[in-house]
């Protein structure tokens, strides 16, 4: 864990600063009962700069877990 109010220089540019903010982002996802769609809130860091947009680590773990909550309520 990164220490609160501590700021992260961007990656990309390696001049902004990424701002950590929960964001909710709607996706869809095709699978055997045809397209799921999923609706999450997660940490989405903004640069500052570029406006490049990174997703946190473990990021993949909540959309997934999303899909298969959505994928579960379908006959
Ligand atoms: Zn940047």
């Amino acid at each position: 864990m990164m220490a609160a109010g501590e700021p992260t220089i961007c990656e990309i540019c390696k001049r902004g600063r990424v701002t950590k903010r929960m964001e909710e982002m709607a996706f869809r996802q095709w699978s055997d009962k045809g397209y799921i769609q999923c609706r999450v809130a997660i940490l989405v860091g903004t640069c500052d700069n570029c406006r490049v947009k990174s997703l946190d680590p473990g990021s993949d773990k909540i959309l997934d877990e999303a899909f298969r909550r959505e994928y579960d309520k379908l006959p």
